[in-house]
C-alpha cells in the first residue's frame, strides 16, 4: 500500500463487535454519509490493547455490542468538508483524545485529562475495514503505513510515563511486562531517551527472549530481577508485577505504574513495601499533552527493521482467535492487518 492509492476494492464494509465477553461478531454494513469536519479513514493496522484484551475477557465492564480497535493508522479516503490539514491519500493515525484547548485541565498541560474530553466524536474502531473520526483527532504521517506505525498511541503513553519518571543518564531502570507497552519502553530506552542502563523482565520467557535480542547493550532481559533501581516502570498489568516494582525499585527512588488493575485487586502490599523507602509513586495516565503523540510519531518513523521481529502481524479475519490466543501468546505485540497485499494485488 502506498499514500495516495485509493484503487483498492475492498469487498464489503465489515467490522468486528464484541458481542459479549469472548464472544465476537463480524457486521457487514455500509457507512451512512460523513458530516462536516468528519473523515472516512481506511485502515491499515491496528494494534491489540491491553484494555481491549481487558473488555474482551470482561474484566472490565461493557455495554454490548462494543467494538475495539484505537491503535491504528490508515489512509484517508474521503472528507466531509475541505479541511485544511487532512486531504485524501494522507497516512494518519488518531490521538485518543479530545483536547478542547480552553478548560482548566487543558490550560495547566493536562490536556489529556480535557474537561470536555468525552464528547463522543471519537471512533473506537480500528478492527474495520473503515471507520469515521472527525478530523481534529487525526495526525498524518509522511511514511507508507506499516505495521510499527499503529504503535503511536502505546509509545505516547510510555512516554508521558518516562517524562513523569524523571530518568537521567545516571539512572539505571526496570521495566515490568514485555507485552506492547514494555516493546514501547524498551523502544524508547534504547532510542536516546536519557538512561544509563536499563533491564526488562515479564513471567513469560518468550516474550523476553524476544526482546533480549534487540535491546543491548543499552538493555537486558532478566527473568528475575534482584537488584535494586533508580526508576521502575511497571507496565505489566498484574498485581503480581506491581508487587515486583514495589520491591525492586530503590529507597528515594521513582515508580510509576501503567497497570489498570480490577477494583477488587488486592494491593494493600503497597503500603508495607513502600511507606519507608521515600519513593514517589506515579500512576500515570494517558498520553499526557498532544507533543507525547507527534513525538512518538518521529521516533516510530526511525523504527529499525530488527524490532519488527517483535511484531505479531495476523489478518482481520482472524480476530476472533487472535483475542482468544492472545493471553498465551508469545508475541510482544499483536498487530492485525486490515488492508493487506492481498487486497492490493486484487
Ligand atoms: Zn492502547
Ligand atoms: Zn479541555
Amino acid at each position: 500500500v502506498t499514500p495516495g492509492d485509493l484503487s483498492v476494492p475492498v469487498d464489503l464494509d465489515h467490522h468486528y463487535d464484541l458481542v459479549a465477553p469472548r464472544r465476537i461478531q463480524k457486521v457487514a454494513e455500509s457507512l451512512p454519509p460523513l458530516q462536516p469536519d468528519w473523515v472516512r479513514v481506511r485502515i491499515a493496522f491496528c494494534g491489540v490493547c491491553g484494555s481491549d484484551m481487558s473488555r474482551y475477557t470482561g474484566a472490565r465492564s461493557a455495554t454490548y455490542p462494543l467494538s475495539m480497535g484505537h491503535e491504528w493508522v490508515g489512509v484517508v479516503e474521503e472528507i466531509g468538508s475541505a479541511d485544511a490539514d487532512i486531504a485524501p491519500g494522507d497516512v494518519v493515525t488518531t490521538d485518543l483524545n479530545f483536547r478542547c484547548g480552553s478548560c482548566r485541565q487543558c490550560a495547566a498541560g493536562h490536556s489529556h485529562l480535557c474537561k470536555v474530553g468525552q464528547v463522543g466524536r471519537f471512533t473506537n474502531r480500528g478492527f474495520a475495514t473503515r471507520t469515521d473520526i472527525h478530523a481534529s483527532y487525526l495526525h498524518r504521517y509522511a511514511l507508507a503505513p506499516g505495521p510499527h506505525l499503529a504503535l503511536a498511541e502505546p509509545l505516547a503513553c510510555v512516554l508521558h510515563a518516562l517524562n513523569h519518571c524523571q530518568l537521567s543518564r545516571d539512572d539505571r531502570a526496570l521495566v515490568i511486562g514485555a507485552g506492547g507497552l514494555g516493546l514501547c519502553a524498551a523502544f524508547a530506552l534504547s532510542h536516546g531517551w536519557p538512561v544509563g542502563g536499563f533491564d526488562v523482565t515479564d513471567l513469560m520467557a518468550d516474550r523476553l527472549q524476544r526482546l533480549g535480542g534487540v535491546v543491548a547493550p543499552l538493555g537486558a532481559v532478566v527473568p528475575e530481577p534482584t537488584e535494586e533501581y533508580a526508576v521502575v516502570l511497571d507496565v505489566s498489568g498484574t498485581v503480581s508485577g506491581l508487587r515486583s516494582a514495589c520491591d525492586r525499585v530503590s529507597p528515594g527512588g521513582r515508580l510509576c505504574t501503567l497497570s489498570h488493575l480490577a477494583d477488587d485487586a488486592d494491593v494493600g502490599f503497597m503500603l508495607q513495601t513502600l511507606v519507608r523507602k521515600d519513593v514517589t509513586l506515579v500512576f500515570s495516565y494517558l498520553d499526557g499533552p498532544s507533543t507525547n503523540l507527534a513525538r512518538a510519531m518521529l521516533m516510530l518513523e526511525e523504527w529499525p527493521p530488527a524490532w519488527s521481529a517483535l511484531l505479531d502481524v495476523r489478518p482481520l479475519g482472524e480476530l476472533p482467535e487472535i483475542f482468544e490466543g492472545r493471553a498465551s501468546s508469545p508475541a510482544n505485540k499483536v498487530v492485525v492487518e486490515v488492508l493487506s497485499s492481498a487486497d492490493e494485488d486484487a
